[in-house]
């Protein structure tokens, strides 16, 4: 249903102000010629995750209205202070991850706000696609995560835009505390986070991994005439296994992304600055190796691997 005040199939572009910050959340808002649901696309709530960014703009400007069932909001950048400061995981303004902060606060700190403010224009929304990718100091191969969580029928919905979306990885998880699809999973919304790109690269074939994978939900969901692509049958994970530094150290990975290791197996090693071993870190389990750290420079609690399993 078109908003009060705003005719049909056209495209509108606009900042959100996010109260009581500085911060502005440039989106474009495309409304079809007929009515339909409403998809909210976020791009860069981690602002060093290029891809998803570009993606994110490159489907905005791509979406034609007259073609176009429903309504699609596009955040462009989600948490503007991180990617002008080029900072990975935190925004600048409390130091806070974005990820962690849904649903929000709009009497907290600036990322809680912003996290609040996120929240309300998902309220105008029946679905939500969160690109992310690896960050800047992060080495990555592509998966998709929905959440195990909330009513069967909206992660009966999230699974099969997970599905569409075209990664040949998928990890049902039971949600990050503070996480975007966890907190859309407890709002009864169905909920996406697809991760492609790495290493603070802006890689041409992650963003059109992107682009294409929004393009073939828009058709799953109904907002595009096409039909859907069917994707080949992904690999299917139940558990995202992290392991975090236990303490600051110079970090050197002996596991890449994409390979596979046994659990307790060395992924690598910390040493201090002199060289001499500070630790040997094992693998927390066996799996698929989805990301690494790349950072020479490990502080407490940095994530160093995750492992998906089935
Ligand atoms: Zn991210």
């Amino acid at each position: 249903m078109a908003a009060a005040g705003v005719a049909s199939a056209q495209k509108v572009r606009g900042q959100f102000a996010v109260p009581g910050t500085e911060v502005l959340l440039p989106y474009t808002d495309v409304h079809g010629a007929e009515d339909g649901p409403t998809l909210l696309l976020s791009g860069g709530v981690h602002g060093g995750e290029y891809p998803g960014i570009a993606a994110a703009i490159e489907v905005a400007r791509r979406l034609d209205p007259a073609s176009l069932r429903g309504r699609v909001i596009v955040l462009h950048l989600t948490n503007p202070p991180a990617f002008w400061a080029k900072m990975q995981y935190l925004n600048p303004l409390d130091g806070k991850n974005l990820n962690r902060c849904f649903p929000g606060d709009p009497h907290g700190s600036a990322s809680e706000r912003m996290a609040a403010k996120v929240i309300e224009v998902l309220m105008q929304a029946d679905y939500w696609i969160d690109l992310h990718g690896g960050d800047i100091h992060e080495e990555l191969v592509p998966f998709t995560i929905f959440s195990d969580q909330g009513p069967a029928a909206v992660r009966q919905t999230a699974e099969a835009m997970a599905r569409a979306y075209g990664i040949p990885r998928l990890i049902c998880s039971a949600s990050v505390s503070g996480g975007s699809y966890a907190a859309a999973a407890e709002l009864g919304v169905p909920a996406i986070l697809p991760e492609a790109g790495q290493l603070g690269q802006l890689d041409a074939e992650a963003q059109e991994t992107h682009v294409q994978g929004v393009l073939n939900v828009l058709r799953l969901l109904g907002f595009l005439p096409e039909r859907p692509v069917a994707p080949p049958a992904p690999q299917v994970y139940t558990r995202l296994i992290w392991r975090r530094a236990s303490q600051r150290g110079l970090w050197r990975r002996r596991v890449h992304a994409g390979e596979r290791v046994g659990r307790g197996d060395v992924a690598g090693e910390l040493r201090d600055v002199y060289g001499d071993l500070l630790e040997e870190v094992p693998a927390p389990e066996s799996g698929e190796v989805l990301f690494t750290a790349s950072a020479l420079a490990i502080e407490v609690d940095d994530p160093l691997l995750a492992v998906g399993a089935p």
